[in-house]
């Protein structure tokens, strides 16, 4: 299988400069291949450095060493070195998102903000709503909300809009921040199924997800953020011995 994603010794750390230049090392070293087909399921408590992690895939946060490399117009590219077009770029074709809130945008239907990952991607207007509409179906969102902007949506319709936008697209690469946290148990087996489709065509899937039923119904592997060796080194050792 072909490796879509390839993180290796990838470090983050925050300097939190409005108090006293405090430094949270969130994670250290982390090397990870997600290939095609497959779902890697980030693992550990709270507080781990899951989302910062799958952030930084989407090249929202810039890890201070390491390399992201993405399989992108069939060739590996390096996130950490892209130019900010570039950047866009891949996050139109190549890498999907679906964030824990919905970024809502106001006074755009609910239709238009699921359409528009495709339309930005060439395919006609038609054509993209008409497979918004199946998603949001399928999602069970009710059709008297299509046309409404989704500011006040309840949390559980805000993120199956969010869920709907993110499957617009094949892409290649899918990240999944929790998407099933505020969902029913219906719903929740339609994101199920949605993630599973996504394996069949191909995609490399990096998710989060509390859920148990949920990881095991379409995790190939779980990946614990928070246990990396080389950050387990860095405790002194008498610290170890006392521990
Ligand atoms: P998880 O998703 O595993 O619960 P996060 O990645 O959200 O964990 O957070 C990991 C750590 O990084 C936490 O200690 C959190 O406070 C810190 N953190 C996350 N984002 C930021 C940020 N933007 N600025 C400063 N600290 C952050
Ligand atoms: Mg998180």
């Amino acid at each position: 299988m072909i490796i879509f994603v390839s993180v290796r010794g990838l470090s983050k750390m925050f300097t939190l400069y409005t108090q006293g230049g405090a430094e949270i090392d969130v994670f250290d070293d982390v090397s990870l291949d997600v290939r095609s087909g497959e779902c890697v399921c980030l693992h550990g408590p709270s507080g781990t450095g899951k989302s910062t992690l799958l952030r930084s895939l989407y090249a929202n946060y810039k890890p201070d060493a390491g390399k992201i490399l993405v399989q992108h117009d069939g060739g590996m590219v390096d996130l950490l070195a892209l130019e900010p077009w570039e950047v866009i770029e891949i996050r139109r074709r190549t890498i999907g998102y679906v964030s824990q809130f919905l970024r809502v945008i106001p006074r755009v239907s609910t239709l238009d903000i699921v359409a528009e990952p495709a339309i930005v991607n060439g395919i006609p207007a038609e054509t993209a709503r008409a497979s918004a509409r199946t998603l949001l179906s399928r999602l069970r969102i009710p059709e008297r909300l299509w046309s409404l902007a989704p500011s006040t949506f309840s949390g559980g319709e805000q993120q199956r809009v969010n869920i709907a936008r993110g499957f617009m697209v094949n892409y290649p690469v899918l990240l999944l921040d929790e998407p099933t946290a505020s969902l029913d148990a219906a719903n929740r087996q339609t994101v199920v199924e949605l993630i599973k489709e996504a394996k069949v065509r191909g995609a490399a899937i990096v998710g989060i997800f509390h859920d148990e039923v949920v990881r095991e119904a379409i995790a190939d592997r779980l990946f614990d953020v928070g246990k990396q060796p080389v950050a387990k080194s860095k405790i002194p050792a008498a610290a170890e011995a006392a521990a």
